[in-house]
């Protein structure tokens, strides 16, 4: 898709401008739009209201999901010009629960996602790799500096402003072996999903919950519960986290001079919250755009936007199928190519195009709010 995108012979000798761009936000997406920037010549400038990278997390293990594309995320990431200098540890199965059902198993050949690492205190986080390249590649970052109006070109990297779904965790370091567990289950993840994830002696348990934020506590306890009783995991020097995530269709994510990307622009992935590859996707266009003189609203419609509106289709049926839904999806996982059943749902079909123009009515998060 991408390759189609942009004439590459355009920007070639365009390595020698000095322009200054301003970025607000060092998260991915931020840095991913500093990295490929400067990578051409320009002179990114990154503002980051926290003391370091990554602030918002805490150590905790995310998925970069490898899904909905053909192409390995690996590939992906190396063909805009990321490096894979932080920990991306390739999982290939795991064990789902549904109600009602015993525990089944998933196995894929190729990885189903990559394990990264969150936030600064980790050398090998994904948050520190990105900060690191983007340093090397001529990048400024500046932390502790808040801003929140800026003349000339600016690229809002800002994170999410307000929450579509939420998350509750722990982190925490374990003798248990390495497992990725998956949990569709209302009483502990309303229409949302909980998982546990762990890697050579670090363990992050978490549930992402759509509804019903106020019991959120409840929730966890819930998650704390079920895993005691179905597995034996040892778990000691627990730290906590949690967060948010936003989604948001707009018409536009250029206002004047500034352009939106990342999860303040709502780039999400409204089923389940698997915003990296959007967060870095959409650092990687503005950039471009930059770069080539090309309209980043053109770019991101095209790139972005058709998976957006499939994710808000796939959330609506979760809603709406409940139980019945997540035993589905498990046994969908469980018996045949799991990979191929999620690209399958993460990309637009007739079925989801068909079905978008009335789900879109049932949530507040289409167009400029
Ligand atoms: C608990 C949790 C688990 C998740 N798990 C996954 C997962 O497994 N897989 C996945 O793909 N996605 C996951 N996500 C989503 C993913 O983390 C986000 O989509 C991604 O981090 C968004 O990147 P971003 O750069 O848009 O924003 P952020 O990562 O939020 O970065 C924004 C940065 O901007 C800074 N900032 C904000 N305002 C200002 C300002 N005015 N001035 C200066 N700096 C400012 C913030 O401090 C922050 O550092 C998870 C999210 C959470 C909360």
């Amino acid at each position: 898709m991408l390759e189609k995108t942009f004439n590459y012979d355009s920007i070639i000798g365009m390595e020698t401008k000095e322009n200054y761009i301003n970025i607000v936000g060092a998260g991915p997406s931020g840095l991913t739009a500093a990295i490929v920037l400067a990578k051409h010549g320009y002179k990114p400038r990154v503002y980051e209201m926290s003391p370091n990278v990554g602030h918002r997390m805490n150590g905790d293990f995310q998925g970069l999901e490898n899904w909905s594309s053909d192409s390995d995320i690996t590939v992906l990431l190396r063909d805009i010009g990321i490096d894979i200098n932080f920990m991306c540890i390739p999982y290939y199965g795991g064990d789902i629960y549904a109600p009602k059902i015993a525990p089944l198993i998933i196995k894929s050949e190729k990885p189903i996602f990559y394990l990264v690492k969150r936030g600064a205190d980790n050398y090998d986080s994904l948050d520190n790799g990105l900060k690191e390249q983007a340093v090397y590649c001529g990048a400024e970052i500046f932390f502790n500096r808040r801003v929140d109006s800026f003349e000339g070109k600016t690229i809002i990297a800002g994170g999410p402003k307000r929450a579509g779904f939420i998350a509750v965790g722990i982190t925490f370091e374990t003798e248990t072996k390495n497992l990725a567990s998956v949990i569709f289950n209302d009483e502990i993840a309303p229409k949302g999903y909980a998982y546990l994830l762990i890697n050579n002696g670090f363990g992050t348990m978490a549930t992402v919950i759509y509804k019903d934020f106020k019991n959120a506590k409840k929730y966890f306890k819930n998650l704390i519960d079920f895993f005691n009783n179905k597995k034996n995991i040892d778990i000691k020097n627990k730290k906590k986290f949690g967060g948010y995530g936003n989604f948001l269709i707009r018409d536009t994510n250029v206002f004047g001079k500034k352009i939106y990307i990342g999860e303040s622009a709502g780039f999400q992935d409204y089923l389940w919250g698997f915003g990296l590859r959007y967060a870095i996707l959409s650092g990687y266009l503005a950039a471009m755009s930059i770069i080539t003189g090309s309209d980043y609203d053109y770019l991101w419609k095209k790139e972005v936007r058709p998976m957006m509106k499939t994710s808000l289709v796939n959330r609506y049926l979760i809603e709406k199928f409940g139980d019945f839904g997540y035993r589905y999806i498990a046994k969908k996982f469980a018996e045949g190519n799991p990979l191929n059943f999620l690209k399958r749902n993460y990309n637009p079909s007739f079925l989801k195009n068909f079905l978008f123009p009335i789900v879109k009515k049932k949530y507040k998060v289409y167009g400029n709010l």
